[in-house]
């Protein structure tokens, strides 16, 4: 069964295929322009607002998911693919911003919606994944924050960990699974 899933990002793409590997599921790019405007107040809403705009008449899944530092207030939050110029440039806003901080701790949000074929909702999930900011970066994998993300308690970032132990445990992986299950009821 093949499912649209919103997104311009292709290591997005590979690690929800990864995910959803035996599911019997294949998530597949828009097949029409996209480039929403995500200007939702919420995660909710910008996933919505990506479900819609890569609907074609299939069943379409997006997510919209962010970095939420909880000594920054939330930042960047809504705003993670857009708080500064690079990845690079955006990590180094987020260790600088924390220098004056003890409290490192953070999460990863996502916010998964799936549309049916008439477009409509069929199923919101949220998935959250907890850690804290690491001082420097560390690890090769993954993309965006992974370097500076160390995960839970441990001392791993999420870009130190092989990619099929970030798939177990991330905050996509949790959004995701909810969703399988739903679309296993649906057809
Ligand atoms: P989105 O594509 O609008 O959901 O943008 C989310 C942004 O949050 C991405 O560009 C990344 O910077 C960051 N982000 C979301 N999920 C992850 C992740 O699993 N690892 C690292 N960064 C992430």
């Amino acid at each position: 069964m093949k499912i649209v899933f919103a997104t311009g990002n292709k290591h997005k793409l590979e690690e929800i295929n990864e995910i959803s590997k035996g599911s019997g599921i294949e998530f597949i790019l828009p097949q029409n322009d996209f480039n929403p405007v995500e200007n939702g107040r919420t995660f909710e809403e910008n996933s919505l607002i990506k479900a819609k705009a890569a609907y074609s008449g299939m069943m379409t899944l997006a997510d919209d998911s962010g970095l939420c530092v909880e000594a920054l207030n939330g930042a960047p939050g809504l705003y993670s693919a857009r708080y500064a110029g690079s990845q690079d440039e955006k990590i180094n806003k987020i260790l600088e911003e924390l220098k004056p901080h003890k409290n490192r701790k953070a999460k990863f949000v996502c916010v998964m919606t799936l549309l049916d074929e008439k477009g409509e909702i069929l199923y919101v999930s949220k998935g959250e994944c907890h850690g804290r900011i690491a001082q420097k970066r560390s690890g090769k994998n993954g993309f965006g924050y992974d370097p500076v993300f160390i995960v839970g308690d441990g001392d791993l970032t999420m870009a130190d960990m092989p990619e099929e132990e970030k798939n177990k445990i991330s905050h996509r992986a949790i959004a995701l699974k909810n969703i399988i299950s739903k679309i296993a009821c649906h057809i």
